[in-house]
């Protein structure tokens, strides 16, 4: 009940009334066809579709989404018809279920061994031999998602929403469970999250999964940012309060916030610097300091301010506003010799951008709503449209997944 009251809340915030009345009956229909399961964690199974219709309702996803979350498992679960949810809702709804029912139903889509180091199927050693197999594999599981979100980018959306719930929950699984589910998360889900620029999704998919994939590394880099924890924190607070201090003095609006870099992010770097013989113990790699202003004027004006007190370092400086990622992620990104003189990375954006930043092609679904002229991501959907039309029956998976990307 709990549960429910929240994502409600949450609806209400983001929703017209009648957009939350419908979602509403698709939480009472749910409640109702899961009403006698459980997970394997022992809980009513209807906290599983609640966390995934929550996860899509912050991200403003649109009604139809929202209610397809959490009635994603109801056909393949409770032998829900297609034809139930097209009278009970829509065609829509009824489509975005059926569609992450089939992604589920036809696919392999946990081909691994139990050790997570080979396909189940081709019943591989972990040779060079396993190692194309596996490649191949993934290719195959990469090139399902894709086809699904040629044609609707929201079910993959959906699919991401309720790995994410599924990682959160992993614990109650057995451990070659964990494994194979972990070692999937990180190889398809997570970069196909960065393929859509949804960072929030991509980094928590990478940090759990890491989790149970290297527990050791893990907790040695959670003890890292423990310890360092005091020191991180004063230090971002004279870092911080520097770089208002100037703005404000230079007449710019600015919030600026120093958060800690995400587990697995710091562990790729730390592995980085390792190759260079270098070794990861200062704070300043654990954060990145963010200056939110209000317009892209404001983004030059407080690079300059914050270059006029801190000396950028050389080659340090990238323009993703004026060139903007391919998954439309802006910023300007500079790394200058900070407090103390050591290098700090600085971010700059506006609140739009950052909205863009953390949840990519949901953030532009929500903006598509006015009905605007297309733009890249239409562009590129085509283009995907097209190659997957033209490909169709040739090739193999692997050669087929490299041309796509
Ligand atoms: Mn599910």
């Amino acid at each position: 009940a709990n549960l429910s009251a929240n994502l409600m809340t949450i609806v209400k915030a983001n929703f017209t009334e009648e957009q939350g009345d419908f979602i509403s009956s698709a939480l009472d229909f749910a409640v109702h066809a899961h009403r006698d399961q459980r997970r394997k964690s022992g809980s009513p199974f209807i906290e599983h579709p609640i966390a995934t219709a929550q996860y899509l309702a912050q991200l403003r996803m649109d009604p139809d989404t929202v209610a397809a979350g959490l009635l994603h498992d109801t056909m393949e679960d409770c032998d829900v018809e297609y034809k139930e949810l097209v009278d009970h809702f829509n065609p829509s709804v009824a489509t975005l279920v059926d569609s992450v029912t089939k992604l589920n139903a036809d696919g392999s889509m946990l081909p691994w061994n139990p050790d997570g180091s080979a396909p189940i199927t081709g019943g591989l050693d972990g040779s060079s031999e396993g190692e194309a197999a596996l490649a191949t594999a993934r290719a195959a599981s990469m090139r399902k998602m894709f086809v699904a979100m040629a044609k609707d980018v929201r079910v993959v959306v959906i699919k991401l929403a309720d790995r994410l719930h599924n990682m959160l929950t992993l614990k109650a699984l057995p451990y070659h469970r964990q494994i194979a589910i972990a070692r999937e998360t990180l190889d398809i889900y997570a970069p196909l999250a960065h393929r859509l620029g949804m960072w929030d999704l991509k980094w928590r998919l990478e940090d759990e999964s890491f989790k149970y994939l290297q527990p050791r590394e893990f907790r040695a880099l959670s003890r890292l940012l423990q310890r360092k924890r005091a020191e991180r924190e004063d230090y971002v607070e004279r870092v911080t309060a520097a770089t208002k201090q100037a703005l404000g003095d230079a007449g710019i609006e600015a919030e600026v916030t120093g958060r800690a870099k995400h587990i697995y992010s710091i562990h790729q770097k730390a592995a980085r610097y390792a190759a260079q013989g270098k070794k990861l113990t200062d704070i300043h790699d654990l954060f990145a300091l963010r200056v939110f202003v209000d317009s892209v004027g404001d983004c030059y004006a407080a690079l300059g301010v914050i270059h006029g007190i801190w000396p950028p370092m050389g080659g340090q400086f990238d323009d993703y506003i004026a060139s903007p990622k391919e998954n439309m992620y802006q910023s300007l990104h500079t790394t200058v010799r900070a407090v103390d003189g050591l290098p700090v990375e600085v971010q700059i954006r506006t609140p739009e951008m950052h909205n863009v930043s953390e949840n990519g092609i949901a953030a532009h679904t929500l903006y598509k709503e006015g009905g605007d002229s297309p733009d890249r991501f239409d562009e590129g959907m085509t283009l995907l449209r097209q190659l997957l039309e033209s490909d169709r029956d040739q090739g193999e998976d692997f050669e087929w997944l490299e041309q796509i990307k």
